[in-house]
C-alpha cells in the first residue's frame, strides 16, 4: 500500500496524484499524500538545501548523500508510521528518482547510489510505482508554460540530461516490471488519472 509516482520534468506526477488523493480519500482510504524530496520538516529543509539555484557547486555525492539522507527521515518520521496504521501512501518521487537523477544521469552509477538507499531504508521498496512518461520535448514544454512554477537547479540541466533521465527509468520498468508500471503521459490529464485511478483501484481490491 505504498505508491510511488516517478517521472521526468512536466510529466504531470503532482497534478495526477492530487486527483488519486482526492478519489481514493472519497472512497474511504486513509491516504497520505506526501513528496520527495520533503515530507517532512527536516527534510523539507534538505530539499531547500539541494535545490536551490544557487547551490550549482553541489558535487553529485554530496547530492546523493542528501537526498537518501531526506529519503530516511521522511520514511522513518511519515512514510512507515502512516502505513503501520493501515493507510496508503501516495509519494510524488522515491528511490527511483535517486536511482535515475543520481545513479544514471549524473553518472554515479545505479548500483552505487542502490547501496547508498539500502543504507538509508534498509531495503524498503515502493509495492507500486507509476513512470509518468513523456519525452522532454513535451515535458519542458508543460513547466515553460506553467507559470508561478518555482525555478531549481535542476532547469539549467540540458536536453542530453533529461534524454538520460527517460532512458534511466525506462531501464529500470524493463527490469522489474511487476513493480514499476509504464503509464503514457503525454495524453490529457483526465486519460491519465482515470488510467492511474482504475490500476490503482484493481491493485487494492487484490
Ligand atoms: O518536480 P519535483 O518537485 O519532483 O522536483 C524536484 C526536482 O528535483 C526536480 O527538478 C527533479 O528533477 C529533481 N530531483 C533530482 N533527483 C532526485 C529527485 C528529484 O534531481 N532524486
Ligand atoms: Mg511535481
Amino acid at each position: 500500500r505504498f505508491i510511488t509516482v516517478e517521472g521526468g520534468e512536466g510529466a504531470g506526477k503532482t497534478t495526477v496524484l492530487k486527483r488519486l488523493h482526492e478519489a481514493l480519500t472519497d472512497k474511504g482510504y486513509d491516504v497520505l499524500m506526501t513528496r520527495e524530496p520533503g515530507g517532512s520538516i527536516i527534510a523539507e529543509k534538505i530539499r531547500d538545501v539541494i535545490l536551490d539555484p544557487e547551490h550549482m557547486e553541489m558535487d553529485d555525492r554530496t547530492e546523493a548523500l542528501l537526498y537518501a539522507a531526506a529519503r530516511r527521515q521522511h520514511l522513518m518520521e511519515k512514510v512507515l508510521p502512516h502505513l503501520q496504521n493501515g493507510g496508503i501512501v501516495l509519494c510524488d518521487r522515491f528511490i527511483d528518482s535517486s536511482l535515475v537523477y543520481q545513479g544514471g544521469a549524473r553518472g554515479i552509477g545505479i548500483e552505487n547510489v542502490r547501496e547508498l538507499n539500502h543504507f538509508a531504508t534498509g531495503g524498503f521498496y515502493p509495492g507500486k510505482t507509476f513512470y509518468f512518461d513523456v519525452s522532454p520535448e513535451v515535458g519542458l514544454k508543460r513547466i515553460g508554460d506553467h507559470k508561478g512554477r518555482e525555478f531549481n537547479r535542476l532547469d539549467a540541466e540540458s536536453m542530453a540530461f533529461h534524454e538520460d533521465v527517460r532512458r534511466t527509468y525506462l531501464m529500470l520498468a524493463e527490469a522489474e516490471p511487476g513493480r514499476i508500471t509504464v503509464i503514457n503521459a503525454e495524453r490529457s490529464e483526465d486519460v491519465v488519472f482515470e488510467d492511474v485511478l482504475a490500476k490503482t483501484l484493481e491493485m487494492l481490491a487484490k
